[in-house]
């Protein structure tokens, strides 16, 4: 098999276009372009799609226009917990992350875990002992921390004491990075990454490092990767049903992402959105908010990124 793909998130906190200035809008779709060159790379030469995610994953991490990493969300403390997972659907061999203090790229401590851990998902304090003793870079809190982020937490505290947090924009609220992948051997690979949404309560864990939730990857299936409200992701167990609608029902990846985002998320009135793959190297990326940042390349090396309804081509 010759035909490779790879999808990613930067979030579907995508706001309203005035939270943005125009020259920040375009380094966001640049960091996403960077993202999905940095995967490709892998891919092109024949690589791991697991390889691939956790690399686009990483330069999302280490931009500071996305919920990850450098950039993440800031809890109701003003403190940093960040969560990530990696999912290798050949195998399905994962490991993750959870509200993680100091790990500068969880999704390297989430593969970190995966090849080199009895367990699949270690939390706090323990998973950065973990990534320190792997040798991974280990940062104080303000590395994370933007003046946006800042801002969006007073903002959000702000809407909180005045009952007006249904009036703030999906920007103020959350965001997450992702990825997923179909490689030239047929196989399937999804990560994601965040920092979880905005004033969440300390000691919060999302959907993202909950395998089968915010990231699943299946050969012969699809892999996923998910942005919104945790917690309804969870509860839908959103990745799986994705995969298990295309599995039993016969669904395409585009049906079947569709019908969980549109349809089953809808009565809970949250913004939601995703990237999949399917085994036949088809992308969908549902959202059900006004933008979602997202891009997408195969094999014909034609990338495209975009964070509204426009899709753009890059470079
Ligand atoms: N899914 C993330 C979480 O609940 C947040 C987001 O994607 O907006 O932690």
């Amino acid at each position: 098999m010759t035909k490779f793909a790879l999808a990613i998130h930067g979030g579907c906190g995508v706001m309203a276009k005035l939270d943005l200035s125009e020259a920040e809008w375009i380094a966001a779709r640049r960091d996403l372009g960077r993202a999905l060159e940095a995967g490709y790379a892998v891919l092109e030469r024949g690589g791991r799609a697991i390889d691939a995610v956790q690399a686009a994953v990483v330069v999302m991490e280490d931009s500071p226009h996305f919920n990850a990493g450098h950039g993440a969300a800031l809890n109701e403390n003003g403190i940093h917990e960040l969560d990530a997972s990696i999912m290798d659907g050949e195998t399905l061999a994962a490991g993750a992350v959870c509200a993680a203090r100091h790990i500068r790229n969880p999704v390297l401590a989430a593969r970190a875990v995966l090849e080199h851990g009895d367990a699949m998902l270690l939390a706090g304090p323990a998973a950065d002992r973990f990534a320190e003793a792997r040798g991974l870079a280990v940062v104080d809190q303000a590395y994370f921390t933007t003046e946006r982020r800042r801002q969006a937490l007073a903002a959000m505290k702000a809407h909180v004491a005045a009952g007006t947090q249904v009036a703030a924009s999906e920007s103020e609220k959350h965001g997450t990075v992702g990825a997923v992948a179909l490689d030239r051997h047929g196989h399937l690979a999804a990560a994601t990454s965040t920092g979880g949404y905005n004033n969440k309560p300390d000691g919060r864990v999302g959907d993202s490092p909950v395998i089968g939730a915010g990231t699943y990857a299946r050969d012969g299936v699809c892999a996923l990767s998910g942005t919104g409200k945790g917690e309804f992701f969870i509860r839908h167990v959103v990745g799986h049903e994705v995969a298990a609608r295309m599995a039993y029902l016969g669904e395409d990846v585009k049906t079947a992402s569709a019908k969980v985002i549109m349809e089953d998320l809808k009565p809970h009135n949250i913004g939601a959105g995703l990237v999949a793959v399917g085994a036949d190297g088809s992308v969908a990326a549902p959202y059900n908010t006004d933008g979602m940042f997202r891009g997408w390349v195969t094999d014909t090396k034609e990338f495209r990124v975009a964070s509204h309804a426009e899709v753009m081509s890059y470079p």
